[in-house]
């Protein structure tokens, strides 16, 4: 008995260990890849101790491994260093060199960025892909961003809802922007930041052609501002060919991208529809015995709770026209066909996808029925 619970100790430890190795959390991420695609879950707006926020950069990776993320960027504002009496660094590479020491044994990606800080109309924006950080501490705004030009950044505008900066809670494009787009300096807009979704934002991202944006903007601790609460943190997924920077940089120009919080998708119809196609699987289809009802299961493979609401013209029986599929749950439709049929193309609107404002993707599956 006494060499049985050695041994179950033993191997639990060994257990432990490999649970250990890989840091996911019961709360890691999944999304699928898309035909031709890998799907990269990105964060590339943290703040740590090395501007605004409340923690030391190791925190910042052990809380995307533990959250599965592919690649995160510490963006720190240049021009605004509360902490610097207690903290001093001259050199403000500090914070990603320590991210980038920390993640070495992890396959998660350090994306080198900054946050350049300038109150409106210019705004907060991010540059990331960065290769230094000091050049960019300009007194000139325009200096910053043709800095980060110069280092092949790519550059996104940060919460440009943000109620401080425009009390509308709208967007306010100013020429200071329209002229960083006209010079290719500012490439992607965030449409969701923190818990804002901001569709005024999106409408913007559309019109300028601008890359889809969404992050956490965490200043505390993600387990505090999010998990603690029942929500994952907004994330960025990225579509790129493979996972590398390259890769990921190349998709950020792209604009192949879904900003992502909850229930919530944000995204150009070709990436969006493409990604709730694949986080649908259908189990199985088959008539109730002596009926012309199907029924059909399904299996939702990603971690966002989808929503939807049927698009067919055949009603269903026992269910909600409108109906949610959980993170990683299943659901059960049965749906009157009125004949006998083979196959059948499964309509659904993706009530809480957005391609546009108050615009929702209709997305098919095409169902053969099990014999
Ligand atoms: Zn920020």
């Amino acid at each position: 008995m006494k060499k049985i619970t050695i041994f179950l100790s033993f191997a639990f430890g060994i257990l432990q260990l490999a649970a250990q190795h890989s840091h996911q959390s019961e709360h890691a991420l999944t999304y699928p890849n898309i035909d031709g695609y890998v799907t990269l879950k990105t964060d590339l707006h943290i703040h740590t101790v090395f501007s605004d926020g409340n923690v030391w950069p190791t925190i910042r990776v052990q809380e995307a491994l533990r959250e599965n993320l592919d690649a995160i960027s510490l963006t720190e504002h240049l021009e605004y260093q509360p902490h610097k009496a207690d903290i001093p660094h001259p050199n403000r590479n500090r914070s990603y060199d320590l991210a980038l020491a920390e993640a070495k044994e992890h396959d998660l990606l350090i994306v080198h960025g900054s946050e350049i800080t300038r109150s409106a109309p210019m705004g907060h924006s991010n540059a990331v892909f960065i290769a230094d950080a000091n050049p960019l501490v300009q007194t000139k705004a325009e200096k910053a961003f043709a800095e980060a030009k110069k280092q092949n950044a790519f550059v996104f505008w940060n919460h440009p809802a943000w109620h401080r900066q425009s009390p509308t809670g709208n967007p306010i494009l100013s020429d200071f922007q329209k002229e960083l787009i006209k010079k290719g300096e500012l490439h992607g807009i965030e449409v969701i930041n923190s818990v804002d979704y901001n569709e005024e934002s999106l409408a913007l991202a559309l019109e300028q052609n601008l890359t889809i944006m969404g992050t956490s903007d965490i200043h505390g601790l993600i387990d505090w501002d999010y998990t603690e609460k029942g929500n994952d943190r907004p994330i960025t997924l990225v579509f790129a060919k493979e996972k590398s920077l390259e890769s990921m940089r190349e998709a950020l120009f792209a604009g192949k991208t879904v900003a992502v919080y909850n229930s919530l998708l944000v995204g150009k119809s070709e990436f969006l529809k493409p990604l709730i196609q694949a986080s649908i699987e259908v189990v199985s289809s088959e008539y109730l015995e002596d009926t012309q009802v199907l029924e059909v299961q399904l299996k939702n493979l990603s971690s966002s709770p989808l929503l939807f609401e049927n698009a067919m013209d055949y009603g269903f029986y026992s269910s909600s026209p409108v109906f949610e599929i959980q993170a990683l749950g299943s659901y059960t439709l049965r749906i009157k066909t009125l004949e006998e049929k083979e196959s059948i193309d499964l309509k659904l609107k993706a009530i809480g996808a957005f391609t546009a404002p108050k615009e929702s993707p209709v997305v098919s599956w095409k169902i053969s029925v099990d014999k």
